[in-house]
């Protein structure tokens, strides 16, 4: 048996619907400005004909399941949400073309890409990494996974409310990229792997949020989230 000198981080993982078992988590991909409407209102419109996606990563370590109360966090004072459609990986895949991309689906959760938005903006505006903005201590919080291995979602009614009033309403027939395009195009770069979840992007409506709110997100087809935000570190 190895030896360590302290005790290794845990497995990160997400409750299954439907068994008892877990779904171990591997990496965390984003999708950038995946919703016409978003990349506007980001002042970044998107031209699918000229452009290709892009990604960015978080440590799995950011991940936070719903229902949990994460502190409003350090250094930022513009904390956003951005409700998104989760594809939870279950098979590996590389050079993966669009037709043969379902294959690769285990299943499906409802998330929240959580943004310091100022901090952000700014590392844009300076061509700096995103990290201090995105790759945010608890900033990846995801529902149950639900299981619907091989199926591709195309359509279905996605929205967020803070406090019960209505902030995000879209439909996932709205992503620029689709399911399988974002499978193929990622594999280019990756190989992807079982339990590497792919956050499809959000759509417009983003905001700041306060001390004391409640997230409550859905996705038609697949569930609900809930995150509450908590005192300020
Ligand atoms: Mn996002």
């Amino acid at each position: 048996m190895t030896a360590y000198l302290w005790t290794p981080p845990p497995v990160h993982s997400l409750p299954v619907r439907g068994t008892d078992q877990r779904l171990p988590v591997n990496r965390l991909f984003f999708v950038g400005r995946n919703y016409h409407a978003h990349a506007v209102e980001m002042g970044r419109p998107v031209d699918k004909s000229v452009e290709r996606p892009f990604y960015f990563t978080k440590s799995p370590s950011t991940l936070v399941e719903s229902g949990a109360t994460v502190p409003y966090p350090s250094e930022t004072k513009n904390y956003h949400h951005e409700m998104e459609l989760v594809v939870a990986i279950g098979k590996p895949g590389f050079r993966v073309q669009p037709s043969d991309a379902a294959a690769l689906v285990y299943g499906y959760a409802c998330g929240l890409d959580m943004t310091r938005r100022d901090l952000q903006l700014v590392a844009r505006d300076k061509g700096r990494p995103w990290d201090l903005g995105k790759d945010v201590e608890q900033s990846s919080v995801v529902s149950e996974i639900v299981p619907m291995p091989g199926k591709i979602l195309d359509h279905g009614a996605l929205s967020l409310t803070v406090n019960g009033q209505p902030r995000q309403s879209s439909d996932l027939d709205k992503l620029i990229w689709n399911i399988p395009e974002l499978i193929a195009d990622l594999s280019l770069f990756y190989h992807l792997q079982p339990g590497d979840l792919i956050f499809t992007g959000t759509p417009e409506g983003v905001g700041a949020l306060q001390s004391g709110d409640r997230i409550d997100g859905r996705i038609e087809g697949v569930g609900e989230i809930v995150l509450h935000v908590g005192a300020a570190e």
